[in-house]
């Protein structure tokens, strides 16, 4: 069986054992023993990025672009390989995954040109005689760590600005997918990168993730994952002095209204609910739909769902792939058993036989549940949506903002008076009007407000705000 070792200071290093990288479609394939670092061996991946920043961090900008360039060429043009290998180590279907892959490999041709665009401010200063110039610098080492949903989006979007901007990166990416960010560490470092700027220390969040979260030579952390881990890193940021991003997690709504175009709104709602097995943070997870089109609307969705097909993620016609593995699994079937318990109709949610031994489950549509039920209070991470009965736009964004997060919005209205009222008042990061709350642009702003995101936003030129610091120099010419 193939053995994958870690990335530290420009050698592939064994780890202290392995872990092994298992397809959710089919367990009784292993896609290969992946190595898990110690706390030393992480600390020695910091120490060789504390090393490579003296001279990455004054390199010319043509330099980071090449090498975020040829990164984005080499992803592009491996897009159908990297895309089979992230669906059969996550799941997801074939086509999402070649769709991650590419996004991935744009998100590296967008930082490869944001590498050149750093520019600065020469402003008068209040002062006579006196000149101030606004310039930014590289944060130094950032320790990305991410999870297993976008096994190669996300530390895409990390990794690229990162480097771009002149930082030196230690990645550790969640332990169910490290096989698509070992290929990415291996295409930046062919690329080019000279050693120390990419380490890749795979293993546990308990030892790889708190040594980074914890080392005083970190300078900065970027999150992506539950909400209690990101809480815990948090503060373990703020007793280390450190910058930190988190990415957390949301509980989206999309508001149906009663002159939305039913094709439409369902559409949206089984993209935003399902697709990706619904294990995305911006899932559409409360719909919130108004009484003159809610019957409707549930019996169309209903009929929708039971055209899915569910099944293995390599197979061409699977539209939903498995859970990503079984304690995920079993976290979505005890909250679809708790909505029943609290009051709510189920539709869908069992388990999908299949050829293969996976962790195959139906999309649930649960019914009749009000805002209060646990159901529409924490995130499931799974193929499950709930239906809000409501009766009208006012109660709609009531109930769209009465959460602990606010990740994306969405609305399926035929009003510009609603979609624009919507916009400007629902809380939450991201709005979609017409379209599904899952899917966004690599260009411009990813993030949330309220419980779903702290720190700047990533990804577009808003990237910068987090991996950049600002410097403020005062210049009196009599002295230069
Ligand atoms: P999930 O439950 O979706 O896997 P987690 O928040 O547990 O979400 O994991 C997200 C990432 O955080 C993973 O890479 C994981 O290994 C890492 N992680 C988990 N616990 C810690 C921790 N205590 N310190 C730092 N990183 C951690």
């Amino acid at each position: 069986m193939t053995q994958f070792k870690n990335f530290i200071g420009g050698k592939w290093v064994d780890g202290n054992d392995s872990a092994p990288n298992v397809n959710p479609s089919d367990t009784s394939d292993v896609i290969g023993h992946f190595a898990r670092a110690s706390a030393d061996q992480t600390q020695k991946a910091i120490a060789s990025a504390r090393s490579a920043f003296r001279t990455w961090s004054l390199s010319a900008p043509q330099q980071r672009f090449d090498l975020l360039d040829q990164v984005g060429s080499t992803i592009l043009a491996r897009k159908n390989e990297l895309g089979k290998l992230l669906a059969r180590e996550e799941g997801k279907t074939l086509a999402e995954a070649v769709g991650e892959v590419g996004r991935a490999g744009q998100i590296f041709k967008f930082f490869a040109g944001e590498a050149l665009r750093v520019g600065g401010e020469i402003v008068p200063s209040v002062r006579p005689g006196l000149t101030v110039e606004v310039t930014r610098e590289p944060l130094g080492v950032i320790g990305l760590i991410t999870p297993w949903n976008f096994p190669i989006a996300i530390p895409a979007w990390k990794i690229a600005p990162a480097l771009a901007y002149g930082n030196c990166v230690v990645v550790k990416p969640a332990e169910l997918v490290p096989g698509s960010v070992w290929e990415l560490v291996k295409i930046i470092a062919e690329a080019g990168a000279p050693a120390g700027v990419i380490n890749l220390v795979m293993g546990k969040g308990s030892v790889v993730g708190e040594t980074l979260v914890k080392s005083a030579d970190v300078d900065a952390i970027s999150f992506t994952g539950s909400v209690g881990t990101g809480q815990a890193i948090a503060a373990q940021c703020v007793a280390t002095g450190k910058k930190f991003q988190l990415e957390m997690g949301g509980k989206n709504p999309m508001v149906v209204l009663d002159d939305a175009d039913l094709d439409v709104a369902v559409e949206a709602c089984i993209n935003g609910a399902f697709y990706s097995t619904g294990q995305r943070c911006t899932a559409s997870s409360r719909l919130i739909v108004t009484s003159g089109i809610h019957d409707r609307f549930v019996e169309a969705m209903q009929a929708r769902m039971r055209s899915l097909k569910i099944g293995n993620a390599l197979d061409e016609s699977t539209q939903i792939g498995p859970v990503v593995d079984a304690k995920q699994l079993g976290q979505d079937e005890r909250y679809i058993e708790l909505a029943c318990a609290e009051g709510g109709s189920v539709f869908g949610g069992g388990r999908v036989p299949s050829a293969t031994e996976g962790f195959f489950l139906a999309p649930a549509l649960v019914t009749n549940t009000t805002p209060a039920m646990t159901i529409n209070r924490e995130e499931v991470f799974g193929p499950v949506a709930s239906v809000i009965r409501v009766t009208d736009y006012n109660e709609a964004l009531a109930v769209a903002n009465d959460s602990p997060f606010g990740l994306s919005a969405g609305i399926c209205t035929a009003s510009l008076a609603h979609a624009s009222h919507f916009k400007r008042h629902v809380q939450a990061g991201m709005v979609m009007v017409n379209t599904a709350t899952a899917g966004v642009d690599y260009h411009v702003p990813f993030g949330g407000r309220k419980g779903s995101s702290y720190g700047p936003r990533e990804q577009g030129t808003h990237a910068r705000e987090f991996y950049t610091t600002v410097k403020t120099t005062y210049i009196a010419p009599g002295n230069v």
